[in-house]
């Protein structure tokens, strides 16, 4: 099926006791177990079925099968945050002394947690210079144990060689774990070029209206865990934590994504409510549609301000000024992400000027949803940087991240327009 059928349709059959269409909230903490032979066959994952909503949900299983089926992966983990799903992902395949590699240009608070939180935890992340694959390879050694990359790095907007990166991370027979939030599979789908692990912030472009935090972890089911077992001899050798289950034995291909609930979400447990997985299941129904407008007022806000005396740049892939307009081309099939940047002549002072002045457009720090969105990085996400770590996360003083929502071109161009007017 095609991305828009699966996000109306996609790991759901009509509930067998009650036809509910609509997905139903399943609002249980446990399920009751027939015997006490059921309850060991299920926690020893001999039979299907629900224990305890930290480890699964009904709910959350129709999510977790929509988003995996969106972006062509085996399985999916849904948990609170996109956050959760970044450092879940990390944990399952690091331990300590190992390290991990990184473009620099990242999401403010994973920058944080690879800068200071998992070195404190013993493991390492080293960001390379650029998202060039050769400046990624120069820093693998045999401690390596994934490769990280966004896609679409938010805010710096840069577009990542994933096909490269993939086939650096495989000749190195390391993973790559991609964060596909800014670009949606409706735009970019990673595992199509190599990638291995997906992560997501569901809090954004698949949920769509700004109401409800989550998180995905999708498994390609591709890695070979086996074959690579000396350097991931987590997924291959008995696991004293659960009753010695071998996860490439027990799991198969969905090893990964195996160890990553038995371990992380059973042990620690962000997990996501059934309520927000319904939430965001209504959200997902539209992405499709969302994105077209997305992107096409996104193109039209680019060109207004491209063409404006008071803005000094623009930085949109959408472009062919752009340096990352080819793999845009190649990437999203040309269909430039609705988050951009700008930059304001006059600089740090203009561009806070200019946010205070908006209107219509929302002062916050989120992206992907309805309504267009704007926020300063140097005084918001990006602020516990240095200046000289921001100019390698792509922040630039004078920078406005915009989110441009679905609400008519004309009004959100007119309200940048009076801002603009405001500032400069
Ligand atoms: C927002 C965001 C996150 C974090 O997601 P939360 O749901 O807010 O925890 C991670 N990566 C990217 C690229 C994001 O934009």
């Amino acid at each position: 099926m095609k991305p828009e059928t699966i996000a109306i349709h996609g790991g759901y059959e009509y509930d067998p006791t009650t036809k509910a269409v609509a997905v139903p909230i399943y609002q249980t903490v446990s399920y009751a177990f027939d015997s006490a032979d059921h309850a060991a066959a299920l926690f020893n994952l001999e039979v299907e079925g629900f224990r305890y909503t930290r480890i699964s949900n009904p709910t959350t299983a129709v999510l977790e099968r929509r988003v995996a089926a969106l972006e062509g992966g085996l399985e999916a983990l849904c948990v609170a945050s996109g956050q959760t799903a970044v450092y879940y992902a990390l944990l399952n395949v690091a331990e300590l002394g190992s390290n991990i590699i990184s473009v620099p240009q990242l999401y403010g608070t994973t920058h944080t947690m690879f800068a200071h939180l998992l070195p404190s935890q013993g493991v390492h992340v080293r960001f390379a210079e650029s998202d060039h694959p050769d400046a990624l390879e120069k820093l693998i050694d045999d401690k390596t144990r994934a490769i990280y990359c966004e896609s679409v790095g938010n805010p710096a907007g840069n577009i990542c060689d994933i096909e490269k990166l993939a086939q650096l991370a495989h000749r190195h027979g390391l993973p790559l774990i991609v964060d596909n939030t800014v670009a949606s599979p409706i735009l970019l789908r990673p595992i199509e070029y190599g990638a291995d692990i997906v992560v997501h912030s569901l809090t954004k472009f698949l949920g769509g209206h700004g109401t409800t935090l989550g998180g995905a972890i999708v498994d390609s089911g591709n890695f070979p865990w086996k074959e690579h077992a000396a350097r991931f001899p987590m997924f291959s050798q008995p696991d004293a934590s659960y009753h010695d289950l071998v996860y490439t034995e027990h799991y198969g291909r969905a090893a990964f994504m195996g160890r990553c609930r038995s371990v992380y979400q059973r042990t620690i447990g962000a997990a996501l409510s059934p309520m927000s997985a319904f939430l965001l299941l209504q959200g997902i129904e539209t992405v499709a549609l969302r994105l077209d407008r997305h992107v096409e007022n996104g193109r039209k806000v680019a060109e207004f301000l491209r063409d404006d005396p008071r803005i000094e740049w623009v930085n949109y892939a959408g472009f062919p000024s752009s340096p990352y307009y080819n793999l845009a081309q190649k990437y999203l099939g040309g269909r430039a992400c609705s988050l951009m940047t700008v930059g304001l002549k006059g600089g740090f002072e203009a561009a806070v000027k200019f946010h205070d002045a908006l209107n219509l457009v929302t002062r916050l720090v989120n992206l992907g949803d309805a309504k267009s969105l704007a926020c300063h990085p140097a005084s918001t996400t990006h602020r516990q940087m240095s200046p000289e770590e921001q100019l390698i996360a792509g922040v630039r003083p004078e920078m406005i991240r915009l989110s441009i929502g679905i609400e008519h071109s004309d009004d959100i161009i007119a309200d940048l327009d009076q801002a603009l007017n405001a500032a400069i």
